[in-house]
């Protein structure tokens, strides 16, 4: 096998990114281990608890409870999962906001749920009028995203927890890719601030750990319980995870990583972050393009459809919103030095005599 992977040189549309070498180390370590067999692989078992542990304590949960998932697609389905099994509905729905994210596409596919999806507010938060339109006495999970994948925005968590208690839906938040950044910042989001049911937070975004190592964290044993199915074969008794065999090297990696960076790792690279995506869109702006200002680190700006293929064309990897604007994400292997070639790429490519 002669293929190498991509380099990160050029890539600004991804959510993961390089890990940490610490987190490297471990997974290369803890390959061959299968936490989906915890009796029979006892110290990758004992790391997810670590991981738990610590992915509690930076979202103030009390009791850790949760796995570390396959990322947070997987953790998404299993919340959807867990509130459609405890509810008692032969109809289940679910409200996402617009901006969730498209695992609850699948989430309610494959299970069999209702999605009903809210529209945003001109500041791309989740509108509280329109979900609280949308729910009935058949909703089993309210969805409010910590981070959204498109603008980086954060959805009035409080009052769409209310929401939910009123119709006795679960509360569900998506802090997949802010979950490690939010902790920097002035944000409400976490158990111990809010009633929340279920999160997805994944190292393996922000996290800076290996892929695959995405977080599910549930506030009481009950909801994980409802996700839980009897094991035969196994020395354990039940299993609450989606997938069966797991990668051993996501949660190795995901503990090198927490416990290297957190916190002041993790603020160090958030602050950094911020600064990346706060000079390039007012790059953007002093150039007279409109772009949508980041309060997380993530921008999204309105480019005319050849400036964005010339840039593609450049080798830059790049992605667009649903309304068509570049969309830049600040991950830690972004370098203010990577995004001044970017910005010197787009003054080249508007220089150049237009059908050259
Ligand atoms: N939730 C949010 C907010 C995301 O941004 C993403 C991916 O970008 C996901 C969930 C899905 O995560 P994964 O791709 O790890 O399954």
């Amino acid at each position: 096998m002669r293929a190498e992977p991509q380099e990160f040189g050029r890539v600004l549309s991804s959510m993961c990114t390089t890990p940490h070498p610490a987190a490297r180390e471990a997974a290369e370590r803890f390959l061959a281990t299968n936490p989906g067999d915890p009796d029979t692989y006892q110290a990758v078992a004992d790391l997810e608890a670590e991981a738990i542990g610590q992915l509690a304590e930076i979202t103030g949960l009390s009791e850790p409870r949760g796995y570390v998932a396959s990322g947070g697609t997987e953790a998404n389905i299993q919340a959807v999962r867990a509130a459609r099994n405890l509810a008692v509905t032969p109809e289940p729905n679910i409200v996402v906001p617009d901006s969730g994210h498209f695992s609850f596409s699948k989430a309610a596919g494959v299970l069999n749920v209702e999605l009903r999806t809210a529209p945003l507010t001109e500041e791309y938060r989740a509108d509280l009028d329109a979900v609280q339109s949308l729910v009935d006495e058949n909703t089993v999970l309210v969805v409010g995203v910590a981070g959204t994948t498109e603008y980086g925005r954060v959805d009035p968590l409080q009052e769409l927890s209310d929401v939910a208690r009123d119709v006795d839906a679960l509360f569900h938040v998506d802090a997949a890719w802010g979950g490690f950044v939010l902790p920097f910042t002035e944000y409400e989001w976490r158990f111990d601030q809010i009633p929340i049911d279920t999160m997805t937070i994944d190292p393996h975004k922000m996290g800076q750990a290996a892929v695959p190592a995405g977080g599910f964290l549930a506030s009481s044993s009950e909801i994980l319980d409802a996700l839980a199915i009897d094991t035969p074969y196994l020395e354990s008794t039940d299993q609450a995870t989606l997938t069966g065999t797991r990668s051993g090297a996501g949660i190795a990696s995901a503990v090198a990583a927490m416990e290297e960076l957190w916190p002041a790792g993790y603020r160090d690279q958030y602050e950094q972050s911020m600064r990346n995506a706060e000079w390039l869109a007012d790059a953007f702006t002093d150039r007279g393009f409109d772009a949508v200002t980041p309060t997380l680190p993530l921008l999204a700006v309105d480019l005319p459809d050849e400036l964005f293929t010339g840039l593609r064309e450049e080798g830059w990897r790049i992605s667009r919103t649903s309304a068509g604007e570049l969309r830049v994400v600040c991950m830690p292997h972004v370098t203010r030095e990577q995004l001044s070639t970017f910005i010197s790429d787009v003054d080249a490519l508007r220089a150049r005599p237009k059908n050259s």
